[in-house]
């Protein structure tokens, strides 16, 4: 057997999104290198990406379809899903059904998805992990710029001279963006990095200052350098009055709150030089790139905090200009392409709005749909929510293990248990979640499948296939159109592959765009199977008009809104949903390890991923450590008011006395009582839904 040729391919972690070179080797393996004309990663591939061959194998995978536990045919599984949807709709009506997907899904699998539930089902409870990461950063945008868009791209932080990272630890989270900046530090004196995270984390060490600020603050923070770089003259009087509206509003609640640096730095319990020393830093460097993810995002006021942030590149002008601009960093490989289709609850396709019936109507017209949902349906921690009380009595979990990786996770496992009917497709077997499922469906796994991602700097890229189906497999864009078919909807699910599921969103893209909108792949809507085989990378917008795509938007103003001006946001900070009390003196924010990924379905399987971090751990700072009679490598239970968790205890000054941090990653399939999420409260932010898993108030007891 000699070896296959190498096939390009994209990583399926994180949103930085880098192209792969996968082959199949002689004797079976398969070997991975970073893809060096890929514009995200430039040949760069992290510990997770380079250890993809390791997580290939079958062992642990859904090889046939399954009902109640027995192997069942496709035919039988599918007549059964179709039939227990079809059942509660028409007992119950259309949101009485949900989906909740997943952004490790492609971009064609989240078409049909979305296309299914919304335009047919006539519901719009089709939610997504990607709420968990980034659905702040979406609401955020939307309130900014009138629509969904990353202003810049990777590019300009090699071009700025002052990077600040903000809630991310892209060392660990986002490696090879992590790896180009500090390249760039290396080559650049003039180059500073401000990291603004309550931890001391592996992203400080190159940081010229690193803010070890409160949790929860960051509104604080922001307003005050709203307010510092108009009092010291700084504002980009010029842009402000041509393409943005709403400062004197945005700049009276900052001064209301954070009057000033000392104010602030008491506040955020930083010292005052610190707070200077970033406000200085800030205001005096012309190019400057804020790259923001999950530390401000998950929070019950995490889109304040982004607007906050946008605040302050708007009044300085320092955005879609090189080197500049606000860069929200997505935690999974397709979250933007979940997006791009409509897979939040509360969007429709290609960035249209539910709320608007001209949108609506539009929608059902292209895909001659006969009802398109005509509300907003219900978000994550809603939607299961509804599952506990009984309201949704049919749910079909694709490519995710919410069991595991939604807060408050033991009554996310009872809701399950109680549900009427469960349905999960997956590429793994045994999970927390698939073990609660009455139906489980085979769906193909990376380096199987066919489609296309899109990461965080809006780049499309193909996903290809390079290893064989195995058993019964199946992708899950044919999964969903069988399903769709059985319910009734044949003519509108029949695709013969991803590449005409593309073609249809693609012109859907330039079919709605009236100008109004910035996500427009109007150049891709022509692709045959075989332009679709050879696509390249390419940023949206690709419309026809400049199908080469776009690396910046909003260069020169032309921004959504109906005004075409951005729009500042008043932001008043709140605190965390839930404060610390006597019981729960402590804050808990979780997060990621360097080298595993979600809920260790794929990583647990490496040796050498699984080396770095070896079980659940808690991470306490040496002050509370003692307080609550805690050792070094001893175990501690985690708990809150919602439930709790058992972890490795490391002692630790990274973390400040009153904050703990647990890594999300670990399960009960890993570590018995180590799913940390179990201790998570379901707080949310009342506008994009995001839960806040970076403030539980907790307490710790040696085991
Ligand atoms: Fe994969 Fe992210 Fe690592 Fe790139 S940085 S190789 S996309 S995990």
């Amino acid at each position: 057997m000699t070896a296959a040729a190498e096939i390009r391919t994209t990583c399926p972690y994180c949103g930085v999104g880098c192209g792969v070179l996968a082959r199949v080797e002689a004797d079976g393996r398969v070997a991975v290198r970073g893809d060096p004309a890929h514009p995200a990663n430039r040949g760069r591939l992290c510990s997770k990406g380079a250890a993809l061959g390791e997580t290939t194998g079958l062992e642990e995978r859904l090889l046939h379809p399954e009902v109640r536990g027995s192997r069942a045919s496709w035919d039988v599984a599918l007549g059964l899903v179709a039939g227990r949807f079809a059942e509660a709709i028409a007992t119950h009506g259309p949101d009485a059904v949900a989906f909740y997907v997943s952004g490790q899904m492609l971009t064609e699998d989240y078409y049909v998805a979305n296309k299914l539930m919304k335009g047919f089902i006539g519901s719009a409870n089709i939610d997504t992990n990607s709420r968990l990461c980034m659905a702040s950063a979406v609401a955020g945008h939307r309130r900014a710029f009138g629509a969904d868009v990353v202003p810049g791209c990777y590019e300009d932080i090699e071009r700025a001279k002052l990077v600040v990272l903000v809630g991310s630890n892209a060392a660990w989270c986002h490696p090879v963006l992590y790896q180009r900046l500090a390249q760039a530090r290396r080559e650049h004196d003039d180059l500073k990095v401000v990291v603004i995270d309550p931890r001391r984390t592996a992203s400080a060490d190159i940081a010229d200052l690193h803010l070890p600020i409160r949790i929860g603050t960051d509104t604080v923070l922001y307003n005050g350098l709203l307010a510092y770089v108009a009092e010291h003259d700084e504002l980009n009087a010029s842009f402000v009055e041509r393409h943005t509206e709403g400062l004197g509003e945005a700049l009276a609640a900052a001064r209301a709150g954070s009057p000033d640096v000392a104010t602030v730095a008491a506040q955020c319990g930083l010292a005052t030089e610190q707070v200077r020393r970033f406000y200085e830093l800030f205001a005096r460097t012309e190019r400057v790139v804020t790259l923001y993810s999950q530390g401000v995002n998950q929070s019950s006021s995490g889109t304040d905090k982004v607007n906050a942030i946008i605040n302050c590149h708007l009044a300085t002008g320092r955005i879609g200009r090189p080197g500049m601009g606000p860069l929200s960093l997505t935690g999974q490989p397709n979250a933007m392409g979940g997006r791009e289709v409509g897979g939040l609850a509360n969007q429709l396709a290609a960035h249209l709005e539910l709320g608007y019936p001209a949108h609506r109507e539009l929608v059902r017209r292209f895909w001659r749909a006969p009802r398109v949902a005509q509300q907003p349906g219900l978000k994550a921690v809603e939607l299961f929510e509804a599952v506990e009380q009984g309201r949704i009595k049919a749910l079909w979990i694709m490519a995710t293990n919410p069991a595991v990786s939604l807060p408050d996770a033991g009554r996310v496992r009872r809701a399950l248990a109680g549900c009427d009917f469960v349905v999960v497709s997956d590429c793994v077997r045994d999970t927390d979640t698939t073990r609660l499922a009455h139906v489980l469906l085979p769906a193909l796994a990376w380096g199987e499948k066919d489609g296309s991602v899109t990461n965080s700097e809006r780049r499309i890229s193909r996903s290809r296939a390079f290893l064989p189906a195995p058993g019964e497999a199946r992708p899950d864009w044919w999964i969903v159109c069988e399903v769709a078919k059985r319910l009734g909807f044949r003519e509108a699910f029949d695709y013969p592959d991803a590449a005409a599921i593309f073609g249809e969103h693609a012109a859907l893209s330039a079919h709605a765009n009236d100008g109004t909108r910035a996500f427009d792949i109007g150049a891709l809507a022509g692709l045959d199977a075989a332009g679709y085989e050879r696509l390249e990378p390419v940023q949206w917008p690709a419309t026809r008009a400049r199908p080469e795509g776009t690396a910046r938007c909003f260069v020169d103003g032309g921004f959504y809104t109906p005004s075409g001006r951005a729009r500042f946001v008043a932001v008043v900070p709140r605190p965390p949903a839930h404060a610390p009390d006597d019981d729960h003196p402590l804050a808990l924010a979780t997060g990621r390890v360097r080298d595993h990924w979600h809920t260790l379905t794929r990583t647990g399987a490496s040796p050498r991923l699984s080396a770095h971090v070896v079980e659940p751990y808690v991470e306490v700072s040496p002050d509370d450590a003692a307080r609550f009679g805690l050792a070094d490598g001893g175990l501690a239970r985690v708990i809150s008011a919602w439930g709790e968790a058992c972890a490795r205890v490391r002692v630790s000054s990274a973390v400040s006395p009153g904050a703990v941090f647990a890594p999300m990653h670990w399960n009960d399939r890993f570590a018995s009582a180590g799913c940390v999420n179990r201790a998570v409260n379901p707080a949310t932010d009342p506008v994009s839904g995001e839960p806040e898993f970076k403030h539980t108030p907790v307490r710790l007891e040696p085991v």
